[in-house]
């Protein structure tokens, strides 16, 4: 099986199942009180947060541990709407995550008013666009770092700056970009408010990633109404006795991520240059890249080979390739980004490849399933 779905998620790192496992040996309550089980629990939940906070070169004190950016993103973006209820007006994009989109409508039923930024052919928004965007009343602007069908990176510390300047909260969904780019929160990103992002597309488990709740001017983290009411774990931001075998999981993969953010980046787009040229030579004039090749992700590839319908691809050789249509989390559905970017009618053409730094000579017999959709289905 030649695995190029890691957009969608990523193969556990042996060391990620280890330090799990040897979490799962212990099974104190890091919220109970004096004994020393309790108490070796909390020493370990908060080596974890250091841990986690290091990958972004943030304070431990700014990570909330949650289930993943679907819940990250719901947080936010509903935690602002309660916690500044005379700030009505939301702004995001119309390439978002499905976890962002859909909150910011069921802002709107309580009445939010939402501006869907739109985003150019290579997948990105246009700074411009969000400064004619803010209003007087604007409470948050949510964009999304990588995009995670096209891979196209937004300018993060030019479109945060616009807010901080403008006095608006910034969240970005940083799921996609999360170990291929460096995101320092204290230097060329500081002016993020919020961060989402799930450990699971970092060779960590599923179910478990973190929120990043910035500071505001008084040094004292944003306000933000919770999802979950309950307990006073993670600073009374997130109820709920953590998932101490995941978060130790989660810790471990940034851990791994930290260690190779700058090996991992340049072997991803070494792969990235062999495929598609390997792609252009096998098939001459036949295939469309999609986003923006220069200013992306690497590792993450959408593409059109003229002649192919991706659900036959697919389907037919289910058992010997593992790749996507566009976005795992939207089944069935006509992708919302390729429409954003007005190339709608590549819908059923479209396959979206992802790498991890093991994908290595597989290329070759890629090549070759598709010739062999050639022979079988052409004519
Ligand atoms: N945002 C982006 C950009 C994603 O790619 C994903 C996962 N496909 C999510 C949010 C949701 O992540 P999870 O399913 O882990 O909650």
């Amino acid at each position: 099986m030649i695995y190029l779905d890691n957009a969608s998620t990523t193969p556990v790192a042996p060391e990620v199942i280890d330090a799990m496992v040897e979490e799962l040996q212990h099974f104190g309550n890091p919220s109970s009180k004096f004994y020393p089980e309790a108490l070796s629990a909390q020493a370990r939940l908060k080596k974890y947060r250091e841990t986690t906070a290091n990958l972004f070169s943030c304070d431990p004190s700014n990570i909330i541990f949650n289930a993943g950016a679907t819940e990250g993103n719901n947080h936010v973006i509903t935690g602002c709407f309660y916690a500044y209820p005379e700030k009505k007006h939301f702004i995001t994009t119309n390439a978002e995550h499905k976890s962002v989109l859909e909150t910011m409508k069921f802002l709107e039923s309580l009445g939010a008013e939402v501006t869907y930024l739109p985003v150019s052919e290579k997948c990105t928004i246009n700074p411009d666009d969000l400064v004619s965007a803010i209003k007087k009343d604007t409470n948050l602007v949510s964009i999304f770092f990588a995009n995670n069908e096209v891979g196209s990176l937004n300018d993060i510390e030019v479109l945060s700056t616009i807010c901080k300047e403008n006095n608006v909260l910034f969240h970005t969904d940083a799921t996609q970009a999360v170990g291929k780019v460096d995101i320092n929160l204290s230097t060329d990103y500081k002016n993020i408010d919020f961060l989402t992002f799930s450990g699971h597309k970092i060779h960590g488990p599923k179910g478990v990633g973190a929120l990043y709740v910035g500071n505001n001017e008084y040094g004292v983290r944003h306000k933000l109404t919770p999802l979950l009411h309950g307990g006073d774990q993670e600073f009374k931001l997130r109820s709920g006795t953590q998932s101490m075998h995941n978060i130790a999981g989660l810790a471990k993969a940034c851990d791994l991520a930290k260690d190779s953010l700058i090996t991992a980046p340049q072997t991803l787009k070494a792969l990235e240059v062999e495929f598609i040229n390997a792609l252009n030579n096998a098939f001459p004039g036949q295939v469309k890249f999609f986003g923006d090749l220069e200013h992306k992700i690497p590792g993450l590839l959408s593409f059109a080979l003229q002649g192919i319908n991706n659900e036959m691809f697919l389907s037919n050789y289910c058992d010997k390739v593992a790749l996507s249509t566009g976005s795992a989390c939207a089944i069935g559905e006509p992708s919302h980004v390729l429409r954003a970017m007005n190339l709608g009618e590549y819908t059923d053409q479209v396959l979206r490849v992802s790498f991890n730094t093991n994908f290595d000579k597989q290329l070759t017999k890629f090549i070759l399933l598709i010739n062999d959709y050639f022979t079988l289905f052409s004519l």
